[in-house]
């Protein structure tokens, strides 16, 4: 059995199933492939489309952006008081968002789940318990860490200015097997060597039974009183994305795995979670900028894997560091100037060191249905803040005892700053509106707790006030993480998947 188009289906859709998962992302994929492989019968439905790595790896920028990311990329969270707007990514196709990562798995953190298991009482979720579920993950996806030898030039030299000043840095580790280098990651592996859920947990579900649906937006829940019976929607065309046949599935358990936008929009337009009051809210994002450094010399800083180090060692202030590249197209659309200035500016990208820093924020974000659609907003707190000028100081000063003749901060309007401008910048008192600023990491809007006036899911991942349906995503992570989230998530989904699957099904 292979991938079955929503796109392409003739008439309306009715399906009938053990457990239906919505959404193929990252949590959804682990959800169904655990409980296809102990037997349950499972469909998971898909509002974005299905393409394979042969067919993804060789699409441009441009068309990867519009056909496999949320809003072609362009989705913000509006920053309310002293907060940058915030450009939130996310994927909308078969494999979600995994499909889009550079493959940074972390573990969840220690002191995380110390805070999780003491302070917000979900005793259960300890390193120890979680233990078997990490492995798990790590096994099934082949976390390895990236060698020396794949490391860019842009993070060689951010490694060599992080010396000079006695910051350590670490290997990362992602998700790959057999990687070149090329750099793609963020547009989809070209050569299926970053293990993705499309190419690793979504084939096994399929070769375990189960039926994967792309195309297939669900608007809202069924229920006979408060117990969930299924879930309705469209069948989408595959060029504008317009809705074509009905779709109903009809199901015993309903896993709602939409991710951190998608499963709050879905909860509320069904009216799950109404008496919390917390549905779509407790939004994290950990804020993440970017800093250019130019250098004499080219680094062709492309050419690499695009994270392959990091650095934890300014976690007190809540600020970890991590590689990333941008692809010099994208790069070049992203710098100001017309004509011959921008060209200038255009022939320095081969000069060009690149880093990324994300904040372990506290942040105040929200999903909600606004009037005129879905819209997300933010508001960063005064520990935030302040993390964003240490990230911008401490990467510029890397970057500078690394050698850069000039180095571009993330506030609009700046330009290029050389070395003895930096002390004298005053940071903190840029408004946050100049900032630019991103995310990929959208969580905690369907959080979980101990408590059903104070948070939406229970500790199994059960939406309090119905019976059979359940949260596992992104979006049930009770706090932040400070580190890439996909690996954590994933293990959060495992952990839910083998409570679900002791759990006898009701007819
Ligand atoms: C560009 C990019 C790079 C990233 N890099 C990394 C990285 O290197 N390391 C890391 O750890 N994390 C990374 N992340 C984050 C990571 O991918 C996500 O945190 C993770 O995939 C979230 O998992 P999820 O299951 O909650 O949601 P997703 O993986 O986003 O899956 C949700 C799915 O649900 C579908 N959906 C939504 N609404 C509906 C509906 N109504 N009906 C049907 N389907 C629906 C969506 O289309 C989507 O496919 C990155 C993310 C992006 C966007
Ligand atoms: S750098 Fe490696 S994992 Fe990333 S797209 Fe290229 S081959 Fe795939």
């Amino acid at each position: 059995m292979s991938v079955q188009h929503g796109a392409t289906h003739a008439g309306d859709l009715r399906l009938e199933t053990d457990v239906l998962v919505i959404g193929s992302g990252a949590a959804g994929a682990v959800v169904a492939c655990e409980l296809a492989e102990a037997g349950q019968r499972v469909v998971v439905v898909e509002e974005g489309p299905h393409f394979t790595p042969q067919q993804y790896g060789v699409m441009r920028p441009s068309e990867s952006l519009r056909k496999l990311w949320v809003d072609a990329g362009l989705a913000f969270a509006i920053g309310l008081g002293d907060t940058p707007m915030i450009n939130v990514m996310m994927g909308r196709c078969i494999g979600g968002s995994s499909v889009l990562t550079g493959g940074v798995c972390f573990r969840i953190p220690g002191s995380v789940l110390h805070q999780w298991s003491t302070e917000l009482g979900l005793t259960e979720l300890t390193e120890a318990k979680l233990e078997a579920a990490h492995e798990s993950v790590e096994r099934a996806l082949h976390v390895e860490e990236v060698p020396t030898s794949l490391r860019s030039r842009s993070s060689q030299k951010f490694v060599q200015g992080a010396e000079r000043l006695g910051v350590p840095m670490k290997p990362i580790v992602r998700n790959t097997k057999g990687c070149n280098g090329c750099g793609r990651c963020n547009f989809g592996c070209p050569h299926g060597a970053k293990l993705s859920v499309d190419v690793t947990y979504l084939e096994r579900a399929l070769a375990a039974g189960a039926e994967i649906w792309s195309d297939c937006r669900v608007d809202r829940l069924s229920f006979r009183g408060a117990r969930v019976t299924g879930a309705e929607g469209r069948l989408l065309d595959a060029e504008r994305r317009q809705p074509r046949g009905r779709l109903r599935v009809q199901a015993k358990r309903v896993v709602v795995a939409a991710g951190a936008y998608g499963s709050p929009l879905l909860l509320q337009r069904s009216g799950v979670g109404r008496r919390s009051g917390q549905v779509g809210r407790n939004m994290t994002v950990h804020p993440a900028f970017r800093v250019m450094a130019r250098f004499k010399e080219p680094l062709r800083g492309w050419e690499g894997a695009l994270q392959s180090v990091y650095s934890d060692a300014f976690e007190a202030d809540g600020v970890t560091l991590t590689g990333l590249f941008v692809p010099p197209g994208v790069l070049a659309a992203t710098m100001p100037g017309i004509g011959p200035s921008h060209l200038r500016r255009a022939e320095s990208i081969p000069h060009l060191a690149i880093f990324g820093g994300m904040i372990h924020d506290e942040g105040n974000g929200a999903v909600t249905r606004g009037l005129f659609g879905p819209q997300m907003t933010y508001r960063m707190s005064a520990k935030d803040r302040h993390s964003a000028t240490v990230l911008m100081r401490r990467m510029a000063e890397i970057f500078f005892a690394a050698g850069a003749e000039e180095v571009f901060l993330p506030v609009l309007g700046l330009g290029g700053i050389h070395a003895d401008r930096l002390p004298s910048l005053a940071l903190e008192r840029v408004p946050g509106r100049q900032l630019e600023c991103g995310s990929q990491h959208p969580l905690g809007t369907c959080k979980m707790g101990v408590n059903p006036n104070g948070s939406v899911v229970d500790p199994n991942g059960k939406a309090w006030d119905t019976e059979e349906l359940y949260v596992v995503d992104g979006s049930t992570l009770p706090t932040s993480l400070g580190v890439n989230p996909q690996l954590s998530i994933m293990t959060m989904a495992t952990r839910s998947a083998w409570k679900l699957r002791e759990l006898p099904l009701r007819g």
